[in-house]
């Protein structure tokens, strides 16, 4: 019996890896759904190739030109409620959700509403609205299951031990691009050098979070509503090999560490497959020269992007929603050329601060707070 899995954005890095990754598994795999926002003929070639049942395209200017490269017998959904559609429609067992930002939303909900395992690929998804989806996993049963590397992690390393016996987790972080750069380089930061990481080979919009640190902040988010841990249960460490995912700390002081590879395929296949675990495409690591491993604490004079992480998590909410929009605008003006790399968290930081929290909000209260720290952004930098 095939698993019938449906991804969305397919198109962007994690959905590339991912087919890459069923490619290899087609005998326990079957995509029965593929979705994008707006390149066409990537997917239309993906359809093709993996013989799909049902496309969604959430551009909706591209719909004639997909269904002419569209396999006949393909069902083409587009326009903005296209991925909840498909995901209506497709009756997958398994969604990899890993549509870029906050639009990925909705089709994430979609999926766990009806019960279906998701794959977090889309850490937006718990940023945004923890507060709202967290308790419609509990009642639907459906098990969510992270894709981001360290989030994998430490979902493998929570079951050596019980739950109520974890002290803490550490998060790693590679430090990014600047991690030794001179502070007051940071101010002529180019969007190629921004676009640079060092070890992992991601989306554009993760690799300048990572450079800010404000993927790490996310993260740090992300943990807090995935595994219901308190802001002060969530430590940082900079690893620059990218080696160890992260880490489990036990009451014992026992650590449990997953390693390996920096390559995405493999997160992507454990939550593909889980709760097995079958041979992979990713290599395993050498260890027939020698391998040095460094940890450090992270300076949060120098990484600010934390800080507003660790706050985020302790007010929940609305917060990870205000983070997540006034990151997300400030990363689109940077991208456009309208402001410098270093006032990226600072812009971030002056809408945040000034956000009212609302502790158990609705989704219509998140979404508003979305759209207020977005126009924020944009009146932070006219001034
Ligand atoms: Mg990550």
């Amino acid at each position: 019996m095939h698993k019938r899995v449906a991804i969305l954005g397919s198109t962007g890095s994690i959905g590339r890896s991912a087919l890459e990754v069923v490619a290899a598994l087609r005998d326990e795999i079957r995509i029965v759904g593929l979705a994008a926002r707006q390149e066409w003929r990537l997917l239309a070639e993906q359809a093709r190739r993996f013989n799909v049942e049902y496309v969604a395209i959430a551009d909706e200017r591209h719909r004639d030109n997909l269904r002419s490269q569209c396999p006949e017998q393909t069902h083409m959904l587009a326009g903005a409620g296209g991925l909840v559609e498909l995901i209506e429609r497709c009756e997958p067992r398994f969604v990899l959700a890993a549509v870029v930002g906050a639009a990925g939303l909705p089709a994430t909900l979609a999926a766990v509403e009806r019960g279906i395992d998701v794959g977090l690929a889309n850490k937006e998804s718990l940023v945004v609205a923890g507060a709202v989806l967290m308790p419609l996993v509990q009642r639907s049963g459906a098990a969510l299951i992270p894709v981001d590397s360290e989030h994998s992690a430490i979902f493998q390393a929570l079951q050596a031990g019980r739950r109520e016996d974890v002290r803490r987790i550490h998060l790693t972080a590679s430090g990014g691009p600047f991690r030794e750069w001179p502070r007051e380089r940071l101010a002529e930061v180019t969007l190629g050098d921004a676009l640079n990481h060092p070890t992992w080979s991601m989306g554009p919009k993760v690799t300048i979070d990572s450079a800010t640190m404000m993927n790490k902040a996310l993260e740090i988010v992300e943990a807090h509503w995935l595994f219901g841990l308190s802001a002060e249960q969530i430590n940082v460490l900079i690893h620059p090999e990218s080696i160890v995912h992260s880490m489990v700390e036990f009451c014992d002081g026992s650590l449990i560490a997953q390693l390996g590879t920096p390559d995405m395929r493999t997160p992507i296949q454990y939550a593909l497959t889980y709760p097995r675990r079958v041979p992979g495409i990713a290599e395993p690591l050498d260890w027939t020269t020698p391998r040095v491993l460094h940890f450090e604490p992270p300076d949060l004079g120098r990484f600010g992007a934390l800080r507003l992480g660790y706050e985020a998590a302790r007010r929940g909410g609305v917060s990870g929603a205000v983070l997540n929009a006034a990151n997300e605008a400030a990363v689109e003006r940077f991208r456009a050329g309208a402001i410098p790399f270093a006032r990226i968290v600072e812009v971030t930081e002056q809408v945040f601060e000034r956000h009212v929290p609302i502790p158990q909000p609705t989704l219509e209260e998140l979404l508003a707070r979305d759209a207020w720290a977005r126009q924020e952004v944009e009146r932070c930098i006219a001034r």
